[in-house]
């Protein structure tokens, strides 16, 4: 992007009451039918324009269609099986039940390749849409078919590449990848992990984004955070092969975390999405602790690499506050553009 530091979100926004219970991950779906189809549109509509009212420069579908940014890429898939459920510990952290794979896995047609070309006959802003990665898809299944990670991670990053290349085509500009998992499972990757990232990748001509994060604000995560002291090294182990990796983007949680900035030091050269907004807290940024965030990040990225962006997705949040935390994120932004363009 020519302009400087344009800001995005890390992926989801709240849902609107009429489609689904708000400030709830997995919320059941209120609508039914052709209704739901409209209403998931609706929603997109309004979630957009709440995005471009706020002055987010690339936008998203605020995934305003899924119920989970895991699970829905999961259910269009064949060779997994919804009814036969398993509990299983999520990112060695809390327990979930979770569908099992049975079979070998593949996609018999596209996941949300309709949904983005709705949102780019929206929008002529740049668009990012997020699908999960292949290891944080795995940690969320039970695998009674390949039993092996690396095996059924590589089959993922199969499937994520043909519905990559289908957003792509239609004209989405940033594919992001969600990877919480990075933060939790070094060995695997850097044995295979990030590898298997490049296989979901392979062939895109468009910008390709990995989201790694501390997750959601909700209770197993925060209790989590309380286990990990008070400095977060994670990114220390995965940041060397990431830097190598052919992934143009890394997206990071910064404002309000305990993540040692100078790590970013780790990634010089690749354009990082920081988090200047917190999405643990209804507490609402104001634009000079954003600011404040940005000019300490910039000693480590370069200026033009710079996209300042959320923590994670505000889906558990009210809409009233994640709208609030959007306009803190472009007002800060745009103090520490003018100081930059002053300074230049
Ligand atoms: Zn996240």
């Amino acid at each position: 992007m020519s302009k400087l530091l344009p800001t995005s979100t890390a992926g989801s926004l709240p849902k609107p009451s009429w489609l689904a219970e708000p400030e709830k991950l997995w919320s059941p779906w209120k609508l039914q039918g052709n209704e739901l189809i409209d209403g998931k549109q609706d929603a997109l509509r309004v979630s957009l324009q709440s995005q471009e009212l706020a002055g987010v420069d690339i936008v998203s579908d605020g995934e305003q269609t899924r119920q989970h940014f895991v699970t829905t890429f999961i259910e269009h898939l064949s060779g997994v099986d919804f009814e036969n459920r398993k509990t299983v510990k999520i990112r060695d952290r809390y327990d979930a039940s979770v569908p099992t794979v049975v079979g070998p896995v593949s996609r018999q047609k596209p996941v949300f390749v309709e949904d983005a070309k709705f949102l780019r006959s929206q929008t002529k802003q740049p668009i990012k849409w997020a699908l999960p990665g292949p290891m944080t898809m795995i940690d969320t299944l039970y695998d009674d078919h390949y039993k092996s990670r690396e095996k059924l991670a590589w089959e993922f990053a199969k499937i994520l590449n043909q519905e990559a290349k289908e957003l792509e085509a239609a004209g989405v500009d940033i594919i992001q990848f969600d990877e919480p998992a990075f933060n939790v499972f070094f060995d695997e990757v850097n044995d295979w992990g990030i590898a298997c990232l490049e296989r979901a990748i392979e062939g895109l001509k468009c910008e390709t984004a990995v989201h790694i994060c501390y997750g959601y604000g909700i209770k197993a995560n925060t209790d989590w955070k309380k286990t990990l002291g008070s400095e977060w090294r994670q990114y220390e182990e995965v940041f060397p092969k990431l830097q190598k990796s052919k992934i143009d983007i890394i997206s990071l949680e910064c404002h309000n975390s305990h993540v040692p900035v100078e790590l970013l030091e780790l990634i010089r050269g690749k354009k990082v999405m920081v988090g200047a907004i917190d999405v643990a807290t209804d507490e609402i940024e104001t634009p000079e602790e954003v600011a404040e965030t940005l000019r300490t990040v910039l000693k480590y990225v370069d200026a033009d690499k710079l996209y300042p962006c959320t923590n994670c997705g505000m889906a558990p949040l009210s809409r009233n506050v994640a709208n609030a935390k959007l306009d803190a994120l472009s007002a800060g932004a745009a103090i520490v553009r003018k100081e930059l363009e002053a300074g230049a």
